[in-house]
């Protein structure tokens, strides 16, 4: 299949280049297409053949359910069932915007689009390329990230292009992503509001509009201290990942600078290809060295993560060490989420790994390549 590319305007895009796009949709085909967060590769959400194919494409596990787009207000309630409060002023502050919501589902929507669940997740997205399309598809659109599953997600067609290239029928290419990492997931399907996923919308805005949230366990990854990575048996998944093997190192961010180049450096000595993830632009020395901006900005580096990975990897690293994103509050929870799966657990503590590498460096590399 040759995957077609039209280039869109991403505040007045141009309507036969959207109306080409609704017609794939709506004739049961794939287009991936730019949403404020990420790419999306989309389908006709109710149509369940079409809906497959985004699984085959992705690779993607088939317990794992997809995000419904949708334009108008009126389609949630179309879509979900036992609405209340939460869902109307949750929609009223974000959308549209980056904050997804699963609620009890309509049995209009083919099981395949939720994985059989008796809930779905609904969300609007702040994009005009993504609502126009929507609109002229004239259907709610399912689509999770455009990306191969388990890899980085997309935040440009080019990253689009190279995970799905030949196997989806268009890509809606409008520049890079604003946000960069994905949407928030927010369960109010019963009566404790829960964050399954951190993204866009932080835990304190949302707060602010319906009280109390809890986070997922799972959201905030796995940190392990003075232990090297064991295999967790809670993390079924390493994702958002580069090809490389990444490492976190946390702690106080002297000790975690520290730390990283000394791990680097035991790395290369041994004839690894080391790529280090630093910030504030400093100074280390590594084969490939990357940076996300300034600690002051977040919202900068977490544009930034997924391209950074996808570098890693086209620079043929072998070794990721990246600088941990530890502050929970705003987009900082959606960061340190994305590099803690992205490490599979891989996540150590500086002034542990600073002593380790003093006594046993020998060690720390075996342990750390593992095998
Ligand atoms: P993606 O669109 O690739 O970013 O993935 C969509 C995310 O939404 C995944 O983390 C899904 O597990 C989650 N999701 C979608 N539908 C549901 C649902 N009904 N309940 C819980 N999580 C969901
Ligand atoms: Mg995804």
């Amino acid at each position: 299949m040759n995957t077609k590319i039209l280039q869109v305007d991403r505040v007045s895009p141009d309507p036969s280049a959207i109306g080409e796009a609704a017609r794939v949709i709506r004739t049961g085909g794939l287009v991936a297409f730019p949403t404020e967060t990420v790419y999306g590769l989309g389908a006709d959400a109710m149509k369940p053949q079409a809906v497959s194919r985004i699984f085959a494409v992705k690779g993607r596990p088939p317990d794992n359910p997809l995000i419904i787009h949708i334009s108008r207000l009126e389609e949630l309630y179309r879509i979900g069932e036992s609405l209340d409060w939460r869902a109307e002023e949750l929609a009223r502050r974000f959308w549209p915007g980056p904050l997804t919501l699963v609620v009890k589902r309509s049995p209009i929507l083919p099981d395949v689009t939720v994985a059989g669940l008796d809930t779905a997740a609904v969300r609007m997205p702040r994009h005009e390329v993504a609502l126009r399309l929507i609109e002229a598809a004239g259907t709610p659109i399912a689509a999770p990230s455009a990306n191969k599953s388990g890899r980085p997600s997309p935040t440009s067609a080019e990253h689009v292009l190279a995970d799905l290239g030949g196997e989806i029928e268009l890509i809606l290419d409008a520049g890079p992503t604003d946000i960069g990492v994905e949407s928030t997931v927010l369960d109010i399907s019963s009566e404790r509001a829960v964050i399954l996923r951190p993204g866009g919308v932080s835990r304190e805005e949302i707060e602010a509009v319906i009280g109390k949230v809890e986070v997922h366990p799972s959201a905030l990854g796995l940190l392990i201290h003075g232990e090297l990575a064991p295999r967790s048996p809670g993390m079924k998944y390493r994702h958002y990942a580069p090809e490389a093997k990444l490492i976190v190192v946390e702690g106080e961010l002297g000790k975690v600078r520290s730390a990283v180049q000394a791990l680097a450096e035991c790395l290369m000595k041994r004839g690894l290809r080391v790529g280090v993830l630093g910030s504030d632009g400093h100074p280390y020395k590594a084969d490939v060295l990357r940076d996300l901006g300034p600690r002051s900005n977040p919202s900068e580096a977490a544009k930034r993560l997924f391209r950074c990975f996808r570098e890693m990897d086209e620079e043929g690293v072998e070794v990721v060490v990246a600088e941990g994103w530890q502050d929970e509050s705003g987009i900082g929870l959606a960061l340190m989420n994305r590099l803690r799966k992205a490490s599979g657990g891989a996540v150590l503590d500086a002034n542990w790994l600073l002593e380790e590498l003093r006594d046993s460096p020998g060690r720390v590399y075996t342990e750390v390549i593992g095998t």
